[in-house]
């Protein structure tokens, strides 16, 4: 089966996430858990969390199709010293509060090298990062976004997720989340028939099918390998309906959070029912 939703607001608290999701017809969501432009928040109090678990419940959507997402200021790739160490203190205090929220995953971009080191130093330090990370918690998967590959971002070819996930230690708990679009933008041709099984098979050869534990999936608004990251709606972008028809009756994707990440929300209830609708 397919879960499906979009990145909902939190804003009021954590707690009003699952009934936004809700609101949509969402089977799936992801939110911020803390405020994403701040390096270090509040603890989530007693009260949140408990009102959280509560309106999940009451959203009837599981733990397992939520995939909270961390704080766009994170680089656990860094080049700077005090920027890693940072960077690493806000993201396990991230993990924590999924632990906190009885939630499963933490989703985050790779990092950048900021021109400052090689690619292969920043995909180590990133390793080194999740390692950190799950040292110190439990439970909670780290799963890895491939990137459009704007600016000096690392992510965007399949080979730097393996690098990354062959210096993780515990490798029961690290994952990866493919972002349609950003898989499009990086140069891998999802669009068309023949491009889809093979970009779906180079993965599988490169980083290993097994690790795909999250979908976002958006349509895009930059050409093909233009390492722009640029998010459409469903249908409305250059990846057009027919992969998405393709990839909602694709078994591959079942039973994982399969996020809209789409720019006008205004149409995320007929998204999900358009996508809902495509599966035969
Ligand atoms: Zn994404
Ligand atoms: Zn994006």
């Amino acid at each position: 089966m397919k879960y499906i939703g979009p990145h909902v607001s939190a804003s009021g608290g954590v707690e009003n996430a699952p009934l936004n999701a809700m609101q949509v017809g969402a089977t799936a969501f992801a939110l911020f858990t803390k405020n994403q432009r701040q390096w270090f928040s509040a603890p989530l109090s007693e009260k949140s969390i408990v009102a959280f678990k509560e309106n999940l419940a009451k959203s009837g959507i599981s733990a397992d199709y939520v995939l909270p997402h961390d704080s766009y200021l994170i680089n656990l790739g860094s080049p700077d010293p005090e920027g890693l160490e940072k960077s690493r203190n806000s993201f396990l205090e991230e993990m924590q509060r999924c632990e906190q929220l009885g939630l499963k995953m933490l989703n985050f971009h790779p990092g950048s090298h900021l021109k400052q080191i090689t690619l292969e130093e920043c995909l180590t330090r990133v390793a080194e990062s999740i390692n950190f990370a799950l040292d110190k918690t439990q439970g909670v998967t780290a799963v890895i976004e491939n990137t459009a590959g704007q600016g000096s971002n690392v992510g965007f070819s399949f080979q730097h997720l393996a690098y990354i996930i062959d210096k993780v230690e515990d490798k029961s708990r690290v994952g990866i989340c493919i972002d349609t679009c950003h898989t499009y933008s990086a140069g891998y041709d999802l669009k068309t028939e023949d491009g889809y099984s093979k970009t779906w098979q180079e993965f599988d050869d490169t980083v290993g099918a097994h690790y795909l534990r999250a979908v976002h999936l958006n349509d895009t608004k930059k050409e093909f390998a233009s390492r722009v990251d640029r998010h459409d709606s469903i249908g409305k972008g250059l990846l057009g309906i027919e992969f998405f028809e393709r990839f909602m009756n694709d078994p591959r994707f079942d039973d994982m959070p399969l996020i809209l990440e789409t720019p006008d929300e205004t149409l995320w209830a007929g998204e999900i029912r358009l996508l809902q609708g495509m599966v035969k």
